[in-house]
């Protein structure tokens, strides 16, 4: 058999401006491209997750191209100990490439799969892609990670050199597959899923005209103002190098965004203890409410208060929420109804289609005040104020619900003030027990 190397596709679901795939390409070995469905992860998950419906269909896609370049994606279902296992009866493995992953579950995946191969004497390789700064790799003066965001951002910028923002030409390189007929997958259905409609806008760059207007039109839920880029960022479907040349040609308030995506990245990976604790311990103390019937009213989308109720009704419907509908469902749940952030954050990442880990969990606990550079507790957002600013002529809520000033529309779940006063006297309590 001649030796081959693997190039393992996980976040990062494209041919072109691949920077792991780039240097397997650039190896001198024929490479087998490999996506692997791992049960660990598919256990956890809806039989219509809109996720799975999306990463079919984006390795559909890859198979395309990788057809018209002579090769086949070998898609495996298993543990990926186990899949490695497989494909290293089916091949003479040399190497294996991939792009780091900085998750916590990753990174432990990550770290036996390269311990086995080592064993067999196979090495692991791993490149940084879906970030321009690896988490770690902005630290402060001093040393030791950032944990307020703008002086993050500032040394971030800093660092956009054109060395990590230049292209990683893999899509140039097709003629080093391995050349194999095209072979069979499991199905959806085999893997247990069932084909959910995905509400996504394609894999390209935003148009010009959005980025530039982006500053004015990004809060306004009604308008698509935003880039929707979401859920490929999550799966790699577009580069973070060239959205970030676009957006530092057009827009230095998209290019922030894209930043606290990395800071959030980087927080994460220093404190992995997040994915349940707070940051500051002591919010751990809150007196969160039991309400199963004020939760179940948030997700539903009939607490009374109108751009939450839209907020709610449109992830449960698309899998997708504005950014500033996000921050006001979010601050709703835990700051008028006193529920625990982390019940909100388990039904966001159950639900959104452009859930990731480090970002739903840091601006989770951003709203709820216990995250890194969080909002102070008592500043509690008024929903029919942000209402009456971001949606003045109502178009959204109207879009999400429709009985909305009807006697159909339920009265709302709690009072405004009142529950700002709860607020602040619970978490003060909780606060002075330090
Ligand atoms: P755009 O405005 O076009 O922004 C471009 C990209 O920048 C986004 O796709 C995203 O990658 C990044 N970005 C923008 N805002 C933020 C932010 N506040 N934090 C981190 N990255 C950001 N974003 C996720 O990607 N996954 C999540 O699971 C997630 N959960 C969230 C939960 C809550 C409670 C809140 C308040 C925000 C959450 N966000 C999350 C951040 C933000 O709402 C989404 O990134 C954004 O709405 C996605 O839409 P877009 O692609 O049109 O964004």
């Amino acid at each position: 058999m001649v030796p081959v190397a693997l190039f393992w596709f996980r976040r990062d679901l494209r041919l072109h401006d691949n920077a792991g795939l780039c240097a397997a390409l650039r190896s001198g070995l024929p490479i087998v491209p490999v996506f692997i469905f791992d049960p660990k992860i598919l256990s956890s998950l809806d039989a219509d997750d809109r996720r799975v419906s999306f990463i079919y269909s984006a390795l559909e896609a890859l198979q395309e191209q990788l057809v018209a370049a002579g090769t086949t994606l070998q898609v495996l279902h298993d543990e990926p100990l186990k899949a490695f296992a497989t494909l290293c009866g089916r091949y003479h493995v040399a190497a294996v490439y991939t792009n780091e992953d900085y998750e916590p579950y990753a990174r432990q995946r990550d770290a036996a799969v390269a311990a086995e191969l080592g064993r067999q004497g196979i090495a692991f390789l791993s490149f940084q892609d879906q970030v321009l700064q690896a988490p770690g790799a902005v630290q402060k003066e001093g040393g030791g990670y950032y944990q307020v965001y703008t002086p993050f951002y500032r040394r971030w910028q800093a660092l956009l050199t054109d060395a990590c923002l230049k292209p990683h030409p893999s899509e140039q390189l097709a003629g080093a597959f391995h050349r194999e007929p095209v072979g069979t997958w499991p199905s959806l259905a085999q893997l247990g899923f069932r084909k959910n409609p995905v509400h996504a806008v394609s894999p390209c760059l935003p148009a010009e005209t959005l980025l530039r207007s982006y500053h004015d039109t990004r809060n306004l839920p009604a308008i698509a103002g935003t880039t929707r880029l979401g859920v490929h960022l999550r799966f790699g479907t577009v580069s973070i190098r060239a959205l970030a040349r676009q957006a530092l040609d057009t827009s230095e308030t998209f290019l922030k965004e894209l930043a606290w995506r990395e800071f959030f990245m980087q927080l994460l990976a220093q404190e992995p203890r997040l994915v349940s604790e707070s940051f500051r311990k002591e919010y751990d103390a809150i007196d969160w409410r039991q309400d199963e019937e004020a939760f179940g009213r948030w997700c539903a989308g009939t607490t009374g208060y109108p751009l939450v109720d839209a907020g709610m009704r449109e992830l449960q419907a698309t899998g997708f929420m504005h950014n500033r509908v996000r921050m006001v469902t979010a601050s709703f749940l835990v700051k008028h109804l006193l529920i625990d952030w982390r019940r909100g954050e388990a039904h966001f990442a159950r639900l959104l289609l452009d859930f990731d880990l480090s970002s739903n969990n840091g601006n989770w606990q951003w709203v709820a005040g216990c995250g890194c550079d969080a909002a102070p507790y008592f500043r509690v957002f008024n929903p029919q104020l942000q209402a009456a600013r971001f949606d003045p002529d109502g178009a959204y809520v109207r879009q999400w619900v429709p009985e909305w000033g009807t006697s159909a529309y339920p009265n709302p779940i709690v009072d405004h003030k009142k529950a700002v006063a709860r607020c602040v006297a619970v978490y003060k309590k909780a606060l002075a027990r330090e």
